[in-house]
């Protein structure tokens, strides 16, 4: 298998966690016998000292051209006095949209050995495995009308679906379930919201072609409390743009970390993958930074650009493998260290590489 992978690392600690998550998808390109070439691009801050811009037209040019992009994280507090549409994250959001993916992936999921990170107790996390599928150009962040009226002291957005929007996203939703646990839970407000009725109709009409998937509704506020309660009852979650926003950052405290959390865009014309967190300048260029977010976003690359289950696969269970054998980076470690062993970035990528060959062989035979 060929692909053509863009990185635009960015700023802060970007350059150091995608750098580990190429190392292993090289490694994996070595195992596997598979040709993926890796092309370097600027973006966000470091483009904008070095090119005038946050995404310089050869970046996007490059991204365009690809397979698929990995993007590490964009930010810095040097920008922090620009106008919004100059800084960094500007970068972020012209690539979002110029990709034109509109399918946010987030899994969600419980490494038993981090359990003591979460603030939810281990018997509640243990086995949650939840695959967020958010809707990202719809709903109440893009619709219009929207106004702040200072004189009137009012201010207003438009939360606006069509049923077309909703179906392209339900499809995926239900394809992905159909690959997992066949289960599928919408979240709306159709209670209260015309919107969220459109929504509950589109999917029910949707779920017709996927007989095999169970569906179930669940309004966003039960659903915010049942997440904490019972995450493991969860296999697809589907929702729109703003309360997917809110549910898979609650989520987040099921994994432990910001910094083992991955995420895909599909559906445009190029996937975009990119670790959940930001560019962490306070610990930036120190090696303390956790390269399992990105690592974990190389995966998904495999699983959605690739088709490569068997590789991506690979990937998640050397991370789990490594975690079992009690290394950790620092953000891992907080607390009672005991049995652990506090590896910096680039170790602990290397760990992860060094276990990637033997986990292939286990999950291809
Ligand atoms: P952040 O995610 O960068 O950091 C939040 C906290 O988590 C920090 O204490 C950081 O040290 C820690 N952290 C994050 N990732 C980590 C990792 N991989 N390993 C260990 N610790 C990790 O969020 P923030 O501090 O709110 O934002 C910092 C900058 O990043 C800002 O400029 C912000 O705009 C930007 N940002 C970018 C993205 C993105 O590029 N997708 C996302 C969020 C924030």
């Amino acid at each position: 298998m060929h692909l053509n992978i863009l990185v635009t690392a960015g700023d802060g600690i970007g350059p150091e966690v995608t750098g580990e998550a190429v190392s292993v998808l090289k490694e994996i390109a070595v195992q596997g016998g598979h040709d993926f070439s890796f092309t370097e691009k600027r973006i966000g801050g470091v483009a904008i000292v070095l090119d005038g811009t946050p995404l310089p037209k050869d970046t996007l040019d490059a991204a365009l051209a690809s397979d698929a992009v990995l993007l590490g994280a964009v930010g810095g507090n040097e920008f922090n006095a620009l106008p919004p549409d100059k800084r960094p994250e500007a970068g972020l959001l012209q690539i979002r949209a110029a990709l034109g993916g509109f399918a946010n992936l987030r899994p969600a999921f419980a490494f038993k050995e981090l359990a003591v990170n979460s603030p939810l107790r281990p018997e509640i996390v243990d086995g949650a495995d939840i695959l967020f599928v958010r809707e990202l150009l719809g709903g109440l962040y893009f619709g219009q009308p929207r106004a702040w009226d200072k004189a009137k002291n009012t201010a207003f957005n438009t939360m606006v679906y069509t049923r077309a929007e909703v179906a392209r996203v339900a499809r995926i939703a239900f394809q992905l379930a159909q690959k997992r646990r066949r289960k599928l839970t919408s979240v709306d407000k159709a209670n209260v919201l015309e919107v969220s009725q459109l929504w509950r109709a589109t999917v029910n009409e949707v779920a017709k072609e996927f007989p095999d998937v169970t569906v179930e509704h669940q309004y966003v506020d039960a659903m915010a409390m049942h997440l904490m309660n019972q995450p493991r009852n969860y296999d697809v979650v589907l929702t729109e743009n703003l309360f997917g926003d809110i549910l898979s950052d609650e989520s987040a405290v099921i994994t432990g970390s910001l910094g083992m959390l991955p995420s895909a865009t599909i559906g445009g014309k190029v996937n975009l993958y990119e670790p959940v967190h930001g560019s962490a300048p306070d610990i930036a260029g120190r090696g303390l930074a956790n390269p399992l977010g990105a690592i974990l976003t190389g995966a998904l690359i495999l699983r959605y650009s690739g088709g490569l289950e068997a590789e991506a696969a690979a990937i998640e269970a050397s991370v789990r493998k490594v975690l079992e054998q009690g290394f950790r980076t620092p953000d891992l470690a907080r607390g009672n260290k005991e049995g652990l062993t506090v590896l910096s970035t680039k170790d602990m990528g290397a760990k992860v590489r060094g276990t990637v060959k033997e986990q292939l062989l286990a999950v291809s035979s």
